[in-house]
This record gives C-alpha cells, structure tokens and sequence, in this order.
C-alpha cells in the first residue's frame, strides 16, 4: 500500500511564496516535494524493528559514516555498504566496511537522473538498471583514474565492498558501450537533455538509432513488465547479437575505453 498523505496548510508572506514557486519551477519539482524534502532535510535514522530515532543528522551534514552496529539496526543484514538518501540528500557509509567505490558508487547516484525530484520513487521498474548503470559508471571512473583499485574491483581481489557489484548488469552496460557510443549513455545517466526520465529515455533511444543505424526498440513500456534493464538487454541482444553477447562475458574496460 501506497503511503497515506495528510494535507496542512501554511501561510507565507507573499514575496516568499512567489519566490517558492519560482524555485519549484525553475527545479521541475512540485511545490509540496520541495517544501517535505526542506522539511525533511535534518535525515532522522530509525531502528527498523522498532521505528525508535537512533540520531538526526543534520541538514549540513553530506556524508556520514555509521558504527557497524547502528547500520545494522537501521539497515538489518543487507549486504550493501553504502545508502545514498535521496531525500535528505545524504550518503550514509558503513564504517570499516566501505571504500572509494562505495563512496563513487553512491555519489554518482546522488547526481543521477533516477535520483532527481522528478522522477525519485516514480519508477520502481528501473532499480536494476539504476543500480547497474551507477557501477558500471564507478567501474568507468575506477579505470581512468585508480587503475589499481579498478583491477582490485574487476577481480574480486579484496573484501566484498571492494568488489564489483550488480555484475551481470554493469558487464551489460560495458558491452552497450562496445557497440555503440558511451556518450548516448552518459548523457542519458546525467540527464543532459532532459531530466524527466521519460523525455531523456526517448532520447536515448534515438541517439542509439543514430549512432548505430539499427531499428533499436523503445522498451521503456515493456520496462513496465519485465523491469527496464531485462527489456533493454533483450533489445541489445536483438540489435548487436554476437559482438554484445561476447563482451558481455568480460569485465575488461580495456577491450572497450
Ligand atoms: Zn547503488
């Protein structure tokens, strides 16, 4: 079930109100999201079990890192290392249990289009490619700045939170890139053209068509189905065959970059 709103009203003076609106519009964002997120911006951690505040962070606060045990209170046994909370804008880290690409994995969620006021929450069918996309993107940045660590994450050399995660779905998005260009997919990650996911998808589609010169499908409403990333990776099947299916059994950046 979907969560249960309750509607409050609120006086400002006129001149703020203008200026809210403005704001809101300038952002795409709706009025009534700007004023909860503002609302929301000192991040309250809840106990999972019990619902019980463990601390607020403050709104200025960006990053925090969490004792091993508060994680596991807030966030239970999952595996993951690293939370970025898109709306109080914060990336909360597991202390001990993270490294440079846990903090480049949930930056790069924090400044990608999944991530923007539109369209969080909107579109539960892109987790996988969300989450694909964002390691495959760290990968990338690994590769052309820390190739030693980038090695260490391709191989699976050091603890877990080292490791590469999501890999079947960041080793799809290389072999993407080795059969187009990349940049149809970073513009489309960072939302360049458009931020509504929508309006940026269908540009997407057509750079691929473009770059390509292939009937490449728009699956955003199969995506609705089976998930975005299971639809996209049948059409990139479809589309570049062999070549695809091939890269897509490495995790080399070097056969692509
Ligand atoms: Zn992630």
């Amino acid at each position: 079930m979907g969560k249960v709103f309750k509607i409050l009203g609120a006086r400002f003076p006129r001149d703020d109100a203008e200026l809210l609106a403005e704001v809101c519009k300038a952002r795409g964002e709706d009025l009534s999201d700007f004023i909860r997120r503002a609302v929301q911006g000192e991040l309250p951690l809840r106990n999972r079990s019990d619902g019980q505040i463990l601390r607020t962070l403050p709104d200025y606060v960006r990053i925090w890192m969490l004792e091993q045990e508060t994680w596991k209170q807030i966030f239970g046994r999952y595996r993951k290392r690293g939370v970025y909370d898109a709306n109080g804008n914060k990336i909360l880290l597991e202390k001990d249990c993270c490294c440079r690409k846990t903090i480049f994995h949930e930056s790069l969620h924090s400044v990608s289009i999944f991530s923007d006021p539109c369209n969080r929450e909107k579109y539960e069918m892109t987790r996988l490619f969300t989450e694909g996309m964002t390691e495959f993107m760290t990968g990338l940045l690994l590769f052309r700045r820390y190739r030693d660590c980038y090695e260490n994450w391709r191989l699976r050399r050091f603890p877990r939170w080292c490791s590469v995660s999501y890999p079947r779905e960041t080793k799809t998005f290389l072999a993407f890139c080795g059969c187009t260009s990349a940049q149809s997919l970073l513009d489309f990650y960072f939302g360049t053209q458009s931020n509504d996911l929508p309006v940026a998808w269908r540009g997407f589609v057509s750079a691929i068509k473009q770059d390509t010169r292939k009937k490449f499908r728009d699956v955003f409403r199969e995506g609705e189905r089976m998930g975005l990333f299971v639809a996209f990776r049948n059409e990139c099947e479809r589309q570049f065959g062999k070549k695809f299916r091939k890269l897509r059994r490495l995790l080399d950046y070097s056969e692509v970059f």
